[in-house]
């Protein structure tokens, strides 16, 4: 944004395709009490890609500038290495110390879980609570496959978490890897498939669904994109701060082959969020470049 001010409904219009629907959503509570929390959201470092240093000197890049940027945390939504690297493990430790923020995260399908446990975090499910949300963070990728996986175990410790963020009057934003929500060309057809697990997520979702406000996922490096089509949560692909890829989503949601919102932006970037009285507002940063596009999602 520059220095003038565009309403809501300009801003759509001008900043994210397909996102104007939301404009219409019923007014619920979700989201209704919130004090203003900022936080940053990275994703798909993928450090040691092509055995090069450059992911590695673009995560140390945007470190510096997150430094500096508001929020009281980052989150970092998986492929901390690529391909499973070992040695680039204790880069990524030694990086983060840079950090002036508390960093949670979550594997992606490039982290095998033991040196994930090892290096990064020992429980990869696990929550925090900032403000008055609970982020339930949970790992949902495999190694050997693109789509997501959530064992029983998994929902039956889920629906603990939400049961306890009621009684507790959090609201819950939860983060995996990989999307729940299904999807098809032009996007990469790769989702949490019903038997895997989006069958028994969603319908503990509908019944938290003026609770949980959103979903945030990394994996399809596409920047910002997602779907509001599940009552009022937002579920989003945050962009990779190494690499995203043009899938032509601008003009496929354009022409109605595709359903959802997308930022049009593709630089690599990491966003920095908001969640405020009735929004939730996601805006592009990409690496070394001045702010961008941007998605909200109302409750208002
Ligand atoms: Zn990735």
């Amino acid at each position: 944004m520059g220095n003038f001010q565009l309403n809501r409904r300009q801003m759509l219009a001008t900043s994210a395709v397909g996102g104007a629907a939301m404009f219409w959503s019923q007014r619920v509570s979700a989201a209704d009490d919130l004090n203003k929390l900022s936080f940053v959201v990275v994703s798909d470092t993928h450090l040691g890609r092509k055995n090069n240093q450059s992911s590695e000197k673009q995560w140390r890049a945007a470190i510096a500038e997150i430094n500096k940027q508001p929020g009281q945390f980052v989150l970092h939504l998986g492929d901390v290495v690529d391909s499973g690297r070992e040695e680039q493990y204790p880069i990524y430790v030694e990086t983060r110390k840079a950090l002036n923020k508390p960093i949670h995260e979550i594997p992606g399908n490039h982290d095998p879980n033991d040196l994930f446990q090892k290096y990064v975090t020992k429980q990869t499910d696990r929550f925090v609570d900032y403000g008055g949300v609970r982020f339930i963070l949970f790992d949902n990728a495999h190694r050997d496959s693109h789509d997501g996986f959530i064992t029983s175990e998994q929902i039956d410790w889920l629906k603990t978490q939400c049961a306890d963020a009621t009684l507790k009057k959090l609201k819950i934003v939860m983060c995996c890897h990989v999307p729940i929500h299904s999807n098809k060309n032009p996007d990469r057809g790769w989702y949490v498939k019903p038997s895997n697990g989006q069958k028994a997520f969603y319908e503990l979702q509908q019944r938290y669904a003026d609770r949980i406000l959103a979903c945030l996922h990394g994996h399809f490096h596409n920047g910002i994109r997602g779907w509001r089509d599940h009552g009022n949560m937002v579920e989003v692909l945050c962009p990779s701060v190494c690499y995203n890829q043009n899938r032509g989503l601008k003009d496929r949601i354009a022409d109605g082959k595709a359903t959802g919102f997308f930022v049009d932006e593709l630089r690599p970037g990491y966003v920095l969020a908001e969640l405020g009285e009735g929004y939730l507002k996601l805006r592009y940063k990409p690496l070394g470049k001045a702010q961008t596009g941007e998605y909200e999602a109302d409750w208002r």
